[in-house]
């Protein structure tokens, strides 16, 4: 249920400790292959996300 939630969250997680810890992020001021790479994973989590939210989903 909250599978695609914990998808999500942990694409996310990894993208920032990425970016907290590459040294070649932080040399060039701009992602690496890696960093862009774990970008993408996160994009398509979170678009995963919105098409599972969908306009029918209760949120309340
Ligand atoms: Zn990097």
């Amino acid at each position: 249920m909250s599978s695609v939630n914990d998808a999500l969250e942990n694409a996310r997680f990894t993208y920032e400790q990425h970016m907290r810890t590459c040294r070649q992020c932080h040399a060039d001021a701009a992602p690496c292959a890696v960093a862009k790479h774990l970008l993408r994973l996160y994009n398509l989590a979170r678009r995963d996300r919105m098409r599972a939210a969908g306009p029918n989903t209760p949120t309340a």
